[in-house]
């Protein structure tokens, strides 16, 4: 049998992992003492309670998300309004709505005006288009027509799908993720989180797939070199000490892009990057909405630092995506500032408001959180195979045609399994 040795723990690798174990002896190596990378959660000392590094909305319309789910048998560990619903509320101007579209193919949504963005006219709409067939170097600002449609719903799509701003985002990623959702109706568009947390719906369910199979996890356990030979890797190096490889033996390279570049001198890989900050406040008291964000679970804003606010029992956790902008406002202002602009949002809308003083809160900034997604490091993207015969790359970095995200870094772990040529999901759809 075939021994495929997967380097990195986070959902590429885990993708990858779960795609191999039933065709050959796997081993996972991870870094860190537990597996989801950038999309995990933990026990954190000073709310007292379970939270997620950070908040990750999926759409329906990734497709290898739900199949890796699927196989896992996870999927009913996430949540959503069960259809294209998006609450918003724009700091601006005090206005709240909600985006409902329609669930086929027309948009008849944009002829109602409860169901779309208020103050937008039918002519912005073309800037779907430009996206959609935007090239190589164009920026999101450049097809966006400045009007409502813009600044109430392409911005704020733009920042979260790329995490980066629209002045330096490639329109070209955009315009795919504009042609696999809003093109497709709303059907492709519903929105879908963890309901408990990351690692309960992505990482302990595919953990337990793999003791299934028995491959062999070693969390804990860094690569520090590869060794190649004649276009093979002849050798791993670990933390924990030298692994020999023969002819049977394949290897998955998983990890983020400025160590695959360390690991595989002469990789040109992405090498800038944006950071995402996630504010999360322990209410005690419970957070009960009412109408549409009940329905939702969370509501989009605009026009303030706050972005997405995703309400869970006791917890208010709030993205805010690009986030090196505000590099120089110290944790305190984030959190203080982020608490004025929730307070107002949902105040209205629920049954107790909340307090006027801030409760116990985090942020967390992770400062690489995806590659800055600019037409200029999109065609740093390298793709799965590389020079060596049984070695490929996996990661959201790579060349997936999406932005960085988890329907990337799980698509990218099976293009890793099919370059060395084993049975993969994507080969099969291909
Ligand atoms: C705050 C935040 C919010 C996000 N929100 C969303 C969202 O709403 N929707 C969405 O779709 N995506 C979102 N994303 C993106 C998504 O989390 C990532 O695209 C995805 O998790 C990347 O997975 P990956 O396996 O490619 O990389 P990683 O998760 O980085 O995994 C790489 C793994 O390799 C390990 N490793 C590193 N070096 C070594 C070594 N030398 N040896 C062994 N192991 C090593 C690391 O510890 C890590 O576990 C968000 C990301 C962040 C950070």
């Amino acid at each position: 049998m075939s021994r495929v040795h997967v380097i990195g723990g986070g959902l590429a690798g885990l993708s990858a992992a779960v795609e191999l174990a039933p065709q050959a002896s796997v081993t996972l190596y991870e870094a860190g003492p537990v597996c989801g990378g950038r999309a995990r959660s933990f026990y954190d000392k000073a709310l007292d309670t379970e939270i997620d590094n950070g908040n990750h909305m999926l759409l329906s319309a990734n497709p290898y998300t739900f199949r890796y789910l699927d196989l896992l048998g996870a999927r009913s560990t996430l949540k959503g309004p069960g259809g294209p619903l998006f609450p918003w509320f724009d700091l601006v101007d005090n206005k709240a709505w909600s985006l409902r579209l329609s669930p086929g193919r027309i948009p008849f949504w944009l002829l109602n005006t409860q169901r779309r963005v208020p103050g937008m006219t039918l002519k912005e709409v073309w800037a779907l288009q430009r996206l959609m067939k935007a090239d190589d170097d164009a920026t999101v600002a450049e097809c966006l027509s400045g009007g409502a449609f813009s600044r109430r719903l392409l911005e704020p799509l733009a920042v979260s799908a790329l995490n980066t701003d629209v002045a330096h985002g490639s329109a070209h990623l955009l315009g795919n993720v504009v042609r696999r959702t809003l093109a497709q109706g709303g059907r492709a568009c519903c929105p879908w989180m963890a309901a408990h947390g990351l690692s309960e719906s992505f990482v302990a369910p595919a953990l337990r797939f793999l003791e299934m199979y028995h491959a062999s996890i070693r969390t804990g356990t860094r690569v520090s070199a590869l060794k190649q030979e004649a276009g093979r890797v002849v050798g791993i190096e670990t933390s924990s000490g030298a692994v020999e490889l023969g002819r049977e033996d394949f290897v998955i390279l998983a990890v983020p892009a400025p160590v695959a570049a360390s690991l595989l001198p002469g990789l040109e890989t992405p090498d800038q990057f944006e950071s995402i900050a996630n504010a999360h406040y322990r209410v005690t008291s419970g957070i009960k909405p009412r109408g549409v964000v009940a329905e939702a679970g969370f509501v989009g804003l605009v026009g303030g630092v706050a972005e997405w606010v995703f309400l869970h029992d006791t917890v208010l956790s709030v993205t805010v995506s690009a986030a090196n902008r505000y590099n120089e406002r110290s944790q305190e202002e984030m959190l203080a500032t982020i608490w004025g602009e929730v307070r107002r949002a949902l105040d209205p809308i629920l049954e107790v408001p909340l307090p006027k003083e801030m409760p116990p809160a985090r942020l967390i900034r992770e400062k690489r959180a995806t590659f800055a997604a600019t037409p200029e490091q999109n065609r740093k993207r390298p793709g799965a195979a590389t020079s060596c015969i049984n070695l490929a790359l996996s990661g959201d970095w790579t060349d997936t045609g999406l932005p960085a995200t988890i329907e990337g870094a799980i698509q990218s772990g099976l293009t890793a399994v099919s370059a060395l040529g084993f049975r993969s999901a994507v080969a099969e759809s291909v």
